[in-house]
Parts: structure tokens; C-alpha cells; sequence
């Protein structure tokens, strides 16, 4: 339920200034506004089921870009039934339709790659909850060497072979010596991952797919006081979100999605952090970022 302070769920990620939104509750648009994101921006959308509090804000969304005079295709990865409600939304909201909307049906049966480029790539895997549900991880793929701009001032190699350098190659300059590419490059950033999973109930099977995420975020619906209801509803308790974080080898836990039976979150984060510490409760706004470290360390000069 939504409550004075909490918007059912949507969450925005930026992937190095690509903008992907991850399920759209009733009010996103609303509460895109207030944290002052362009909308515009977002081109792909991903939805994990078909329960109101994951989808109702779509809708309005969609009738917002068209006001805004949106021209570039909108991709929405989600249950198939969201193209029958998209067409039936084009039917009576969208006549004068001035972007065209593709929606890609998840599968159910296993972990599948949805979406790539030549930065990232967007993975579905299963869920367990009352109707046909999926997460979404996404990845970093690993990027190229990073120059020593010291040494690329220095030894002045061209275009050409900086392209060379990034994928690993010594330099040869034109008399003939060998620069090792040691000598020109740090080594790449590690890839950072994060990974959604919307409602489900405690799946410890999830820890294999998800092992080393840097940032997982796991509803956290009940305490665990009620895990029996947790059970009955296909969700999950904070304790369960975090033994999940902690067989992932998570770097970072955010909670989230919590039942508005609870008039404070303070419990539900501190029996969350008695089995993993690095857990936070989110709040609407909250901003996370995930950190960039190297593949390896760098050796002191
Ligand atoms: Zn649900
Ligand atoms: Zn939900």
C-alpha cells in the first residue's frame, strides 16, 4: 500500500548516463519530477510482474511522453500480457501516438540475457511469487585498459595505436623500441553489477545466478516475527533478504518494499544486519552508487 511517505515501487538506474527504469508503481512520473530526472531520458523499461503496486504508473507515464512529443521508440521488457495492455491503452489514449512502444515478453523457465550492448547487459531470472515474476540483473561487461596519461603524453602514440594499447598491445615505436603496455596502461575497472529481485519468497537458489553482486537489492516485506505470512504471500522477511545477500557474496543489500503494517522500518533493518551487516532500508529518493575498483591492484611507483 502506499503510504504518505512511500511510493509503491519503481527504481531508476543509470548505467554511465543510460537511463533504465525498473518497475513503475503508481505515482513514478510524479515521483521522477520531484527528484528533477528528465524523463525523456529513459528508453527502456523493465516490469517484474503484473501486480499494481510494480505497474500502475506505467500507463500515465506513457501519456506523459506523448505529451512531451516523444518520437523515439519506447522498448518495455515484461510479462506478455503488458502488450495487450498497451494496446488497449494505445486504443482509447494513445490515437495520436507519437512514438512507437515494443514490449519483449520475459520467459519464466530459467535465467535469460534480455538485453545487450556493447557496455552492458541485462539479465531475467525466475522468481517465486504468487504470479509469473522475474528480477533483472545488471551487468557491466569488462571494459578496456585505462591509459597512464603520464605516459601518453610522454611517449605520443598516434590514434591508431591507442586503440591498439587499450586492447592489450606493447607500443613499437618508430625507431624500432619496445614500450610495454605495463608501462602505458592501469588495469581495467572491474564490472559492477546490480540486481533487483521484486516480490519472491525466500529462494536461496537465487545465489548461485547473483554470486559477487555489487548491489542487490531484495524486497523485504515482513519482520521476521511473520515469516509464516511471508510464506502464504510469496514475499519474503528482512532476515531472508539478508541470509540471500550474504550466500551471494553481496557487496551491499538494500531493503525495500516493506508492508505498511509496520509503522517503522528501524526492526526490520536491525535483523537484516545481524545476518548481513551492509544492509540499508531505502527510502523514496534514496541515491546508491556503486563504486568502481580495479580488476587488480595497482603496484606503487
Ligand atoms: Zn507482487
Ligand atoms: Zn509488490
Amino acid at each position: 500500500m502506499p503510504t504518505s511517505k512511500r511510493f509503491p515501487t519503481a527504481h531508476l538506474l543509470n548505467v554511465n548516463e543510460r537511463f533504465f527504469l525498473i518497475d513503475c508503481g503508481e505515482g513514478t512520473q510524479i515521483q521522477l519530477r520531484r527528484f528533477k530526472f528528465g524523463f525523456a531520458k529513459i528508453n527502456r523499461i523493465f516490469i517484474s510482474h503484473i501486480h499494481g503496486d510494480h505497474l500502475f504508473g506505467l500507463f500515465g507515464l506513457l501519456s506523459s511522453f506523448q505529451l512531451l512529443g516523444r518520437k523515439n521508440e519506447l522498448h518495455i521488457h515484461g510479462p506478455g500480457e503488458i502488450r495487450e495492455m498497451v494496446l488497449f491503452y494505445e486504443r482509447y489514449f494513445g490515437t495520436e501516438q507519437s512514438y512507437r512502444i515494443k514490449v519483449h515478453p520475459l520467459g519464466y523457465t530459467r535465467e535469460m540475457l534480455i538485453f545487450e550492448d556493447e557496455r552492458m547487459e541485462v539479465f531475467s531470472f525466475p522468481l517465486k511469487h504468487r504470479v509469473p515474476t522475474c528480477g533483472f540483473l545488471f551487468k557491466e561487461k569488462t571494459a578496456e585498459l585505462n591509459l597512464k596519461k603520464e605516459a601518453i603524453d610522454r611517449f605520443k602514440p598516434g590514434i591508431e595505436n591507442i586503440h591498439k594499447i587499450k586492447k592489450g598491445d606493447d607500443l613499437v615505436q618508430s625507431d624500432g623500441t619496445i614500450i610495454a603496455n605495463e608501462q602505458l596502461t592501469l588495469p581495467p575497472w572491474k564490472p559492477r553489477s546490480y540486481a533487483y529481485c521484486s516480490d519472491t519468497a525466500f529462494d536461496p537458489g537465487l545465489s548461485e545466478f547473483l554470486q559477487e553482486v555489487d548491489l542487490l537489492y531484495h524486497e523485504s516485506t515482513f519482520s521476521k516475527d511473520d515469516e509464516d505470512l511471508a510464506a502464504k504471500t510469496g514475499h519474503s522477511s528482512s532476515v531472508q533478504a539478508a541470509e540471500i545477500a550474504r550466500i551471494c557474496n553481496a557487496r551491499k543489500l538494500l531493503l525495500g518494499h516493506f508492508s505498511s503494517r509496520y509503522k517503522s522500518t528501524d526492526g526490520l533493518l536491525l535483523e537484516a544486519q545481524s545476518i548481513f551487516s551492509n544492509s540499508v532500508a531505502v527510502n523514496d529518493g534514496d541515491v546508491f552508487e556503486v563504486e568502481r575498483t580495479r580488476t587488480e591492484n595497482i603496484p606503487e611507483e
